[in-house]
Formats: C-alpha cells, sequence, structure tokens
C-alpha cells in the first residue's frame, strides 16, 4: 500500500485534544504496526536522500526522537536532539515559539553542530510551522543550514509550509 493510505488508516483523529477545537493526529496506532512503520521509515529516508548530503539529523522532542535516529542512521549521519527547555544537561542555545495551543522553548546544545553543517529536521506533524521554525532558529544560531524539514504529516490549513520558505517542508501525507 502507498505510505499515504497507511497513515490514513493508521494515524487516529482525535477531536478536542489536548484542548477543544484541535483535532490532534494520533500516530500510535502506526508506530505499533511494524509494516506500517518500516515503510514510514522507509519514505522518510528516500525524502532524505534528496536533500544532498547530511552532516547531521535533528529530532525534536518528542515525537521527532521516534523518527530521527532512524533516518540517520541511513544517512550514516549522527542524530542531534533538539529538546524542550531545561532538559539538556550542556550549554546550549534556546529559542521561544508559538504552537498551535500555547508557546514554549526549545533548546540544543551549543556543540552539537559545526558552523556550515548541513542538516535534516525531523518530527512527526507540521501544524502551524512555528515548531519548525524554531528549530531553524536553533541551527542558525550554531552558524549552520537546514538542508531540509521532513514530517510524516502536514496540515496545510495552518500555514506552515509557507512559514518555512524558501527551505519548506516534505510530508509524506498532507491534510
Ligand atoms: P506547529 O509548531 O507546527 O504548530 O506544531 C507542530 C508540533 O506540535 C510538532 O512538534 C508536533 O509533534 C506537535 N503537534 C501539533 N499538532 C499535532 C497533531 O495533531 N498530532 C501530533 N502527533 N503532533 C502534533
Amino acid at each position: 500500500a502507498p505510505v499515504s493510505a497507511l497513515i490514513d488508516r493508521l494515524v487516529r483523529p482525535i477531536e478536542d485534544w489536548p484542548v477543544p477545537g484541535v483535532t490532534f493526529r494520533d500516530i500510535t496506532p502506526l508506530l505499533a504496526d511494524p509494516e506500517a512503520l518500516r515503510l514510514v521509515v522507509d519514505a522518510l529516508v528516500d525524502v532524505a536522500r534528496t536533500t544532498g548530503p547530511i552532516d547531521a539529523v535533528l529530532g525534536i522532542e518528542a515525537r521527532g526522537f521516534i523518527f530521527a535516529p532512524a533516518i540517520a542512521l541511513e544517512l550514516n549521519a549522527g542524530f542531534v536532539p533538539i529538546r524542550k527547555a531545561g532538559k539538556l544537561p550542556s550549554t546550549s542555545f534556546t529559542t521561544s515559539y508559538d504552537l498551535e495551543y500555547g508557546s514554549a522553548e526549545l533548546e540544543m546544545h551549543r556543540d552539537a553542530l559545526q558552523p556550515g553543517d548541513r542538516v535534516l529536521v525531523v518530527d512527526d506533524v507540521l501544524a502551524t510551522g512555528g515548531t519548525m521554525l524554531a528549530a531553524a532558529d536553533l541551527v542558525q544560531q550554531a552558524g549552520a543550514q537546514v538542508a531540509g524539514n521532513i514530517v510524516l504529516i502536514e496540515i496545510q490549513a495552518l500555514g506552515g509550509q509557507e512559514k518555512l520558505h524558501p527551505v519548506g517542508g516534505s510530508a509524506l501525507r498532507t491534510y
């Protein structure tokens, strides 16, 4: 089955979660299906391979951590975690950003990237784009460069794609 059909079948919309008016795309049924998990990771790797040489794959806490290391292993690149504020043990870059619901801060270790590194940023869902844009800010603070933004699912109506211009985001499934 094409990967978009798998996502349609195995990503479950949860109405009014975590707050009224939001429909949350729950990827846990897809993660629990071994064949679907394999096909989704393979499809993400295929997208990652179109972005040219990559020095590191950055995953955004928490669900970016599920996919970024799997992609990094296939590209022979390292994995770098981007975490919520206060979680990283060493000196970090910090950036604040707006969420679909609320606002928050993201951090990345200062020595995680070298100036000029080309990196991929990985998350599960692109909604308003605030999170991916915050990740790009951390990459910029390190003097590195975002070569691509990769997600499973893009919620097109929330306008994240425009926010990520000119690099843009690549999604396996757009709603
Ligand atoms: P954005 O910053 O683009 O508005 O929201 C994207 C971030 O919020 C991602 O880190 C993503 O994990 C999380 N997120 C927002 N909406 C959803 C959703 O419907 N499903 C899932 N799984 N994550 C979401």
